[in-house]
């Protein structure tokens, strides 16, 4: 029966399989399986257009998206000792790190940059879930630290995209430093009386929701993402009983008290005009007369003629 299920299955399955879809053009959507078109979603900012579903978006994106005329500046941040524990599981730490920067075309997992949003100057920082799963290491704590450090200097706010696994292995404890250091930081801000304003998006766990994440003084999430410091499965697995329907995602934590707000990406910019106006006793502008952020980065604009793929099955 071996042959039948090892040769010929795969084989048939081959033959009426349709061709795969070139990567870079179409997406999938992971809540309802759309086919997307790339340029159709980054104009929607990667927010799937039949069912809401928020994909992941790089910092790049999502600031040129915030700022006005998508123009901002990249804040410097202090590159940290390499490797410092010569750390090595089945790839040495270096390797890991350039890997990652070969695909994401970041440094590291954390982007600080400064500008005007709605002509209210401030600064912005996010985190990159595709670096690494935007682990926290001794980068990301000197990328805070710079943003903080850039807000006092300009009497500027701070707003902090957060997406993360938790915190970076691979530099052990000093990864676990980050959070009492940000926590530092993020005092700063407030000692300046300056609003610190935190988007979580998904997914946003363990240390960093410790700590940074979960300190600002208004508390913003995009629908769906999960926030939390131990997962629902480490959870389960832990007090052995079925936890409720949508536990530790955005909706569920904002019925408990945990978040002021859940937002849609595509109505985020608006709402920290807002929220920034509002707290910086600037007077409220009119929609029309503010500014537009910046168009879209679609990278490949030739194919935007190619048909669409077959219907799946
Ligand atoms: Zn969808």
């Amino acid at each position: 029966m071996n042959w039948i299920s090892n040769y010929v299955r795969p084989k048939i399955n081959s033959l009426f399989s349709r061709r795969e879809v070139p990567e870079n053009l179409w997406s999938k959507c992971g809540e309802c399986g759309t086919m997307l078109f790339h340029r159709d979603l980054a104009e929607n900012l990667q927010v799937c257009t039949n069912c809401n579903h928020h994909m992941a978006i790089s910092p790049r994106e999502r600031f040129r998206a915030l700022f006005d005329g998508g123009t901002f500046t990249e804040v410097p941040v202090a590159a940290p000792k390499p490797d410092p524990l010569g750390f090595r599981d089945q790839k040495r730490y270096p390797e890991r790190l350039r890997m990652a920067q070969r695909q994401t075309g970041e440094k590291e997992a954390m982007l600080v940059v400064e500008g005007e949003i709605g002509e209210v100057p401030a600064i912005a920082v996010a985190q990159d879930f595709a670096f690494m799963a935007g682990s926290m290491g001794m980068y990301v704590g000197n990328a805070i630290l710079a943003g903080a450090r850039r807000a006092v200097e300009l009497e500027r706010p701070l707003i902090l995209f957060a997406a993360a696994g938790g915190a970076r292995m691979q530099e052990g404890i000093l990864s676990l430093m980050q959070m009492p250091r940000t926590t530092v930081a993020v005092e700063m801000l407030k000692e300046a009386n300056l609003p610190y304003i935190v988007v979580l998006t998904h997914p946003t766990t363990g240390g960093v929701t410790a700590s940074y994440a979960m300190l600002g003084d208004i508390q913003i999430a995009e629908p769906g993402a999960l926030i939390c410091f131990a997962g629902p499965r480490v959870i389960e697995q832990t007090i052995r009983e079925k936890l409720p329907e949508g536990f530790q995602r955005a909706e569920y934590l904002l019925e408990h008290g945990m978040l002021d707000r859940v937002t849609d990406r595509r109505k985020l910019r608006d709402e920290l005009v807002c929220l920034l106006r509002m707290l910086l006793k600037m007077p409220s502008k009119v929609q029309g007369d503010l500014p537009p952020p910046g168009d879209v980065l679609v990278s490949d604009a030739s194919s935007a003629t190619r048909p669409p793929p077959t219907a799946a099955e």
